[in-house]
């Protein structure tokens, strides 16, 4: 112990740093023993994470952007987050053009084989007319399928996309999949559909479509969009086999709306460091869901683990930088949160982000963007987690949604990728309910990200680089 100290000493004078500084590598040093006491200790019984999601989601629900349910849940982090110390917490407003997504969705297919199905509409969808409307539907297997329909071969007919996600680890084929919710019904409308149904964006088989948005390209009139449970987009497909020519035709009616411009706001709290000059560490997520879940998974958990981090590393004394926890709002209906957080903000540079919106299962891989500028720190980081079963990777890390700071800022960016084999059972459906949340796993998410924001919060040099803090930073990050 008093060896490394000294090592770590020896190496700080070579590096040219002057004397004060080795008070800080003292203070570094004896913590990080008790940093690892602290996160072992979350691994067997965290106190915050699971408190905080279990609260939100019972006590307030839904929070869909911009509504008066998402405002409920700023409140009651604000209370949260007050009640368990943290410093300089604020509910700072922004506004937003907010959509919602009214209460009638009915799909039925009227001929040849009727029967209902099980719809949703996609966030930013305009209403059917009331009573509903009926075509003709046409059968694209992927997006790029429809992108190849001649101009106007959709006239007056509702354009049906399959596009099959598939499950995955990482979480990468929703970069395939995702399309078909992002983007199929803006092709489909300039083709002139008059309406999108997609298979859900999903990997269950609950009749339950997943939700999420959509959109539509300038100059391109919005249509009515939804999305169909899985059970029932393959059997729309499966009637597609057997239709021997017929036509297939469905009735569809969706009444959401746009309410115009309403407030939604960014909620964050301090753990105040010793040295305020020193950019911060922020730990991000969202708060909103969309409003056909409690939003437990997505992303209650994040921020429960942002926040028991935080708390966390305050046990192990006043951490040297100041931890900042930042609960985005409306990130769910276009990163409304993030781009006005990194507006207000951009002048007062980060030191470090980090954020956590990908569910409750175990961490493991992690990844740096400054592998290569400040490579001891990477090997450290990724040597203490080690312990809790994540891999170290090359792979550079991009950040989540709500660190549009960082990447603004071009500043360092942490990911602690998590196990996302079974998220998209869960996202952006009714399923998302706090029973997905296996604590064991949270705990663990819990342990990594404590163990990586106190090593953080007490790193004295320039994080992206492993240097001197510049003296007096402008616009960029470090
Ligand atoms: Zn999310
Ligand atoms: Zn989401």
């Amino acid at each position: 112990m008093k060896k490394t100290l000294l090592i770590s000493a020896a190496s700080l004078f070579t590096l040219g740093f002057s004397a004060p500084l080795l008070a800080d590598a003292h203070v570094e040093q004896s913590a990080d023993t008790s940093l690892d006491e602290v996160a072992n200790a979350a691994l067997e019984n965290d106190a915050y994470a699971w408190e905080f999601v279990e609260g939100v989601t019972t006590e307030v629900g839904p929070r869909q952007a911009g509504t008066e349910a998402e405002a409920r849940g700023r409140a009651w982090a604000v209370q949260w987050l007050t009640d368990h110390g943290f410093d300089n917490v604020a509910d700072e407003p922004f506004e937003m053009t907010t959509w919602v997504p009214g209460d009638i969705a009915r799909a039925r297919v009227t001929a040849p084989f009727a029967q209902d199905m099980v719809i949703l509409p996609l966030g930013n969808s305009v209403a059917t007319p009331i009573g509903g409307m009926e075509a003709e539907v046409v059968f694209f297997r992927t997006v790029d399928e429809l992108r190849a329909a001649p101009d106007g071969s959709l006239d007056g007919k509702i354009a049906y996309i399959s596009h099959q996600m598939r499950r995955s680890m990482d979480g990468s084929h929703y970069g395939f999949a995702g399309p078909a919710r992002w983007v199929a019904s803006g092709i489909a409308s300039s083709k002139g559909a008059v309406a999108t149904v997609i298979k859900s964006v999903g990997t269950d088989h609950h009749r339950n479509p997943h939700v999420g948005g959509t959109g539509w390209p300038e100059g391109v009139t919005p249509t009515p969009a939804g999305a169909l449970s899985l059970p029932d987009a393959e059997n729309l497909e499966r009637m597609f086999e057997r239709a021997d020519g017929r036509a297939i035709t469905m009735r569809i009616e969706l009444n959401p709306e746009s309410i115009g411009t309403t407030m939604s706001g960014n909620v964050v709290g301090e753990i105040v460091g010793r040295n305020p000059s020193l950019p911060p560490v922020l730990l991000a997520c969202h708060l909103d869901s969309w409003w056909n879940a409690p939003g437990a998974f997505d992303d209650g958990a994040g921020c429960g683990i942002a926040a028991a981090a935080a708390l966390n590393v305050q046990k192990t004394g006043q951490p040297l930088r100041t931890i900042r926890v930042l609960f985005a709002g409306a990130e769910e209906v276009g990163l409304f949160g993030s781009t006005a957080y990194s507006a207000a903000h951009i002048d007062e540079p980060i030191g470090v982000g980090l954020e956590s919106d990908f569910g409750a299962d175990r961490v493991w891989r992690f990844e740096s963007n400054f592998r290569e500028t400040n490579p001891d720190l990477h090997a450290r980081l990724a040597g203490a987690i080690a312990q809790f079963g994540v891999a170290n990777s090359t792979i550079r890390a991009s950040g989540g949604a709500d660190l549009n700071i960082l990447r603004d800022q071009g500043g360092a960016i942490i990911d602690l990728q998590q196990d996302g084999t079974r998220y998209f059972d869960l996202h952006h459906t009714p399923d998302d309910t706090l029973d997905k949340i296996d604590p064991v796993q949270l705990r663990q998410n819990v342990a990594v990200w404590t163990m990586v924001a106190g090593i953080l919060a007490n790193e004295s040099g320039s994080i992206q680089t492993g240097g001197p803090i510049p003296s007096a930073p402008a616009t960029a990050g470090e």
